[in-house]
């Protein structure tokens, strides 16, 4: 972006735009194929939903989802992006013939004016880790309510964040424990830093010691912005004898106006995603046995300082009969 775009932004709105002005970025989402098939699949299974309709790409990338819902039979595509990588999708729309049925838009959704008043399909890929980390609901959530005309559709439009905890003894001694001594030195203040650091990383299914349990649902046609700062409660039952050093949260994606619902799962038990999973390390070792319960909250919200960061709260309490075993505790981490 020239100096001129985004001097009226703050320092890290104009970084997080930034970073989707290379095309790596776009790459890496592009060869999620759980994630690209999905919305390709959602479009294209119901053109009879797009056909003659006015689609919103919000925050449209490399344009590939405007380019879904053309070929579905769109009547029009506007196609909406901040970031510089709108002019390569500008010649990408270009070379594939789509000129007269996409138009892109560069500018913040926030602040252009759609040449239309009202649209009938809102298309978005606004997820980020742990669901809401850099996120853009917010931007979809006022394009919804400036935009989209009554009975028009959201795709996707419901989301679901899971919670479970995980055996990863090997791994947090690598990541934490390594502070204790490093060439004989006490380094445990960074021990606390790397503690309130929630990891985006893959998860082994076999690693996973409890159910999961869903902790929070999003209704993307209901859900205002106040609604996505959340504090839910969230039980765990404990399927084998085991040790837990963390619990891992994961969302599935949700297109229920498609004539059968089509779905993703950013969880351990399924596919690879690029949004892997999110561990979240406790400070003590959990000794549980099969049966019991790790129940407590969980709570996100914005940072003050950056609204794109998450403040994240966990209590967490094992009921057991074995006072030997009894914990409690809360842990906080700041996603930035
Ligand atoms: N739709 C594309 C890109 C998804 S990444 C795909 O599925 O591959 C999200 C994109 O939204 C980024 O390119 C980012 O620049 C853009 N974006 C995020 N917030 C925005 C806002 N408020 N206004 C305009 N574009 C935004």
């Amino acid at each position: 972006m020239s100096a001129m775009e985004t001097e009226n932004l703050a320092p890290s709105e104009a970084h997080y735009f930034q970073s989707y002005n290379h095309h790596g970025i776009h790459e890496e989402m592009l060869k999620d194929e759980v994630r690209t098939n999905s919305y390709k699949n959602a479009i294209y299974q119901n053109k009879h939903l797009f056909k003659d309709k006015i689609v919103l790409d919000v925050g449209c990338g490399t344009s590939i989802l405007s380019m879904f819902a053309a070929k579905a039979g769109a009547k029009h595509v506007y196609a909406v992006d901040m970031s510089t990588i709108i002019e390569k999708a500008r010649e990408i729309v270009h070379v594939n013939g789509m000129d007269d049925k996409i138009t892109l838009i560069q500018g913040k959704l926030e602040d252009i004016v759609l040449p239309v008043d009202k649209v009938d399909i809102i298309i978005s890929e606004w997820m980020g880790y742990f669901l809401l980390y850099e996120s853009m609901l917010d931007t979809v959530l006022l394009a919804r309510d400036r935009y989209l005309a009554p009975g028009g559709l959201i795709f996707p439009d419901k989301s679901h964040i899971y919670v479970a905890a995980i055996e990863d003894g090997e791994y947090k001694d690598e990541k934490i424990g390594f502070w204790n001594n490093v060439y004989g030195f006490d380094f445990t203040p960074l021990q606390k830093v790397a503690l309130s650091e929630p990891l985006v990383d893959t998860v082994e299914y076999k690693a996973v010691v409890t159910e999961p349990c869903l902790a929070y649902s999003i209704d993307l046609y209901t859900v205002t912005k106040e609604q996505l700062a959340y504090h839910v409660p969230f039980n765990l039952t404990v399927r084998r004898n085991d040790f837990v050093h963390a619990l891992i949260s994961w969302f599935d994606i949700e297109f229920t106006a498609c004539h059968k619902t089509i779905s993703f799962s950013t969880g351990p038990h399924a596919k690879y995603t690029h949004w892997k999973q999110t561990v979240f390390y406790l400070k003590e070792t959990l000794t549980v046995e099969c049966g019991e319960e790790i129940k407590g909250t969980i709570s996100s919200k914005p940072t003050v300082r950056n609204p794109r960061d998450l403040d994240v709260k966990i209590e967490y309490e094992l009921v057991t009969e074995d006072r030997g075993r009894k914990a409690a505790g809360t842990c906080e981490y700041v996603m930035c």
